[in-house]
């Protein structure tokens, strides 16, 4: 008798557990292996400048005698390998602080003053290799938090800068559509082929290695857009064509606008 009590208990609680169990570990393996990736592309990223200024830190040690102007060229490019690994920290910092869940401060954010100040930012970064306009301008102001969504869209603005050859055109707009509010970068750069979109948003992910880090991307910039348009239950829309140029837009819900 107690045998069967046994079978009885055992059988269908031992199977579906079973179950739950290898579900929870496929999981848990799922989480390992990303959590692994993650730590060999940080160190990858990072190994490259420091080999590259610990080679240069050599040469100055063996060859002391080196003329001025040598010098001064192998100490630009040092500089520009620790801003390189700077600004990896700084976007490893940003995106550890946005997975922490901590909870984000929110206020009135005057959206068509960040515009203007997002299209000044963009002449900088373009000095003038650019045309950079700003299409539609509604005077919706939002709730959220200012410094993240200056972050996000920053974000978006510097990459159409990077993916647009001299001469191309970007257009900054914020307007109503449909009672959301819809803010939108344009560019005439060189689009991204449609298989390559639903990857975008993740840590390190890039179409052309090469041409990110050359131009001075961390690889880390949509993952952090992600996580602050989530924070503000908006949405990202990507809109491409390979060698024509593209359109990130992040669609805003109505209880987030303030709209007088
Ligand atoms: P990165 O620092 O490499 O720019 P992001 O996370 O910001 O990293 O973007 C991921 C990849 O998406 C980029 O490496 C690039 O291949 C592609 N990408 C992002 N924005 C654009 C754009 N406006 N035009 C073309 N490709 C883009």
């Amino acid at each position: 008798p107690q045998e069967q009590v046994l079978s009885v208990q055992l059988v269908p609680f031992d199977s579906s557990r079973k179950l739950l169990l290898s579900r929870d570990i496929t999981q848990l393996d799922r989480v390992q292996t990303v959590h692994r990736d993650f730590i060999a592309n940080v160190s990858h990223e990072l190994r490259t400048p420091l080999t590259v200024v610990g080679g240069f830190i050599e040469t100055m040690i063996d060859m002391p005698d080196t003329d001025a102007r040598t010098r001064g060229q192998h100490l630009q490019l040092m500089y520009d390998q620790t801003q390189r690994m700077q600004r990896l920290v700084d976007d490893l910092l940003t995106l550890s602080r946005l997975e922490s869940g901590q909870q984000m401060r929110e206020e009135e954010v005057d959206v068509p003053q960040l515009m203007r100040l997002l299209a000044a930012e963009a002449e900088g970064l373009s000095q003038g290799r650019h045309v950079v306009t700003i299409g539609k301008l509604d005077s919706i102001r939002l709730i959220g938090n200012h410094d993240e969504l200056h972050s996000a869209f920053g974000n978006l603005v510097s990459n159409a800068i990077r993916y647009t050859p001299n001469g191309g055109e970007i257009t900054l707009s914020w307007n109503l559509s449909f009672e959301h509010g819809l803010f939108s970068v344009k560019d005439s750069g060189i689009g991204i082929s449609p298989e390559h979109v639903p990857r975008l948003t993740e840590r390190f992910y890039r179409v052309d290695r090469g041409r990110s880090r050359s131009t001075g991307g961390t690889g880390l910039g949509l993952a952090i857009v992600k996580h602050i348009i989530q924070r503000h239950q908006a949405q990202l829309q990507v809109q491409s064509k390979s060698g024509e140029g593209s359109e990130f837009s992040v669609k805003f819900p109505p209880q987030r606008l303030i709209n007088n």
